[in-house]
């Protein structure tokens, strides 16, 4: 099954899968079920409570902002945007709900869950709950490494009190991958990569809305895929048609299968389908109910009722400072262009990086040096005519003057 899983993480680069979505949470719930718990552990002295029928729910979120270069360092303002976007699609006050199908219209739910950046870290100090590390690790796998300091991530917060979302560059085409409630405690939480978090920056089209934090927080509630993963299979949720598959781009509706029981067909609005940001705009009641049922008494999520650490007012001391976060702020950068390549890729500084006495190293996506070269000019051509279409990964220099370029070859 291990292998099964890393081939999915690591298979298809080319330019065509990277505008598919792709979700690593089923893959790795697979890979890690044995480690998972059937009921909750001991809550160590968190008292439960009972939700109030209908309570808005709460949930302090810490974003955790692993970068290897400037493009990876999201900014707050980006961060927020994604807390924005989860607030309107969970809330139901998304500007496209309007987009769903009338059939569905009156399945569509306002799960009333919230999301709130903590403002009061593990120590009780003062935060914006964002953490930003520098990484020396170019990309992450799905193998969990960006949630512990010792292999170049950061470790989680306490995750009875805070939903842990990291945020870096994940290899392959998966977009992120959840843990499902049960988990360790240590890796509970959901990892994004960084061009795909929130609905303002750099973003890679087309999920541009902020939907595939939506969707991973979504399974870290405890959905499953619409299709439940298997041929015609069930989500565990009555109001959701069953589904033969995944759904990918925008299909036009009604997209009906010989699993559909409804001539409406699939729900591929769903956020727990695979469309594209822009063809998603709704949950239902019934996995509203579902997600819901997390925060029961002795239910898995039951902890978040009593997290209080997005309230500023209990934060004492002072925050620990940004500076002192960064390990190392990357001093310039490279551009390449034009990215996707067909025959030439330039390489040019761009700030005060020095490219000449570099040595410039051309990987494919699985590794393989494809090229390597000592650069003696502050600009260089590298020839890509010929080389298989896919990810490839310019690496430049060493140590601090390191920088990794991913380029799509067409
Ligand atoms: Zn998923």
């Amino acid at each position: 099954m291990k292998s099964a899983f890393w081939a999915l993480i690591l298979m298809g680069s080319g330019i065509t899968a990277f505008a598919q979505r792709n979700c690593a949470t089923d893959a790795y719930y697979r890979t890690h079920r044995s480690q998972y718990a059937e009921m909750p552990v001991e809550r160590d002295g968190v008292e439960a409570r009972d939700t109030v029928p209908n309570e808005i729910i709460i949930i302090p979120v810490v974003v955790h902002v692993l970068f290897h270069n400037e493009a990876q360092m999201l900014s707050d303002a980006q961060v927020r945007s994604q807390i924005d976007a989860l607030n309107r699609d969970f809330r139901r006050m998304n500007d496209d709900a309007a987009s769903t199908p009338e059939v569905f219209r009156s399945r569509a739910a306002d799960t009333r869950i919230m999301f709130c950046l903590a403002q009061v870290d593990p120590a009780g100090r003062p935060t914006k709950g964002i953490v930003r590390r520098y990484t020396d690790r170019e990309y992450f796998l799905g193998d969990d490494g960006m949630k512990f300091s010792a292999s170049g991530g950061n470790d989680a917060w306490d995750t009875r009190k805070y939903l842990n979302i990291w945020v870096c560059s994940m290899l392959g085409r998966s977009l992120g991958y959840a843990s499902f409630p049960g988990g360790p405690a240590d890796k509970d939480g959901i990892v994004i990569n960084y061009d795909v978090f929130g609905t303002i920056g750099n973003l890679r089209e087309p999920f541009t809305m902020g939907r595939t934090t939506t969707h991973e927080v979504a399974h870290w509630l405890g959905l499953k895929h619409i299709w439940g993963d298997e041929t015609c299979g069930s989500d565990d949720v009555d109001d959701t048609p069953r589904q033969l598959s995944y759904n990918y781009y925008c299909p036009s509706f009604p997209h009906t299968t010989q699993c559909s029981q409804e001539s409406s067909g699939d729900m591929f609005m769903n956020y727990m389908d695979f469309t594209n940001d822009a063809c998603m705009n709704m949950f239902t009641h019934g996995q509203k109910k579902k997600m819901r049922g997390l925060f029961a008494p002795g239910a898995w999520r039951n902890s978040f009722l009593r997290s209080y650490v997005c309230d500023s007012s209990l934060a004492s001391g002072a925050p620990i400072p940004d500076d002192t976060l960064v390990a190392a702020k990357p001093a310039g950068n490279v551009k390449a262009y034009p990215n996707p390549v067909t025959d030439f890729c330039v390489l040019e500084p761009d700030g005060d990086y020095k490219l000449e006495g570099q040595i410039l190293r051309l990987y494919n996506a699985t590794g393989i040096l494809i090229r390597q070269v000592v650069l003696t000019s502050g600009k260089y051509t590298l020839p890509m005519r010929g080389l298989t279409p896919g990810t490839y990964f310019i690496k430049l220099g060493e140590h601090a003057n390191k920088r990794v370029i991913r380029i799509l070859k067409l």
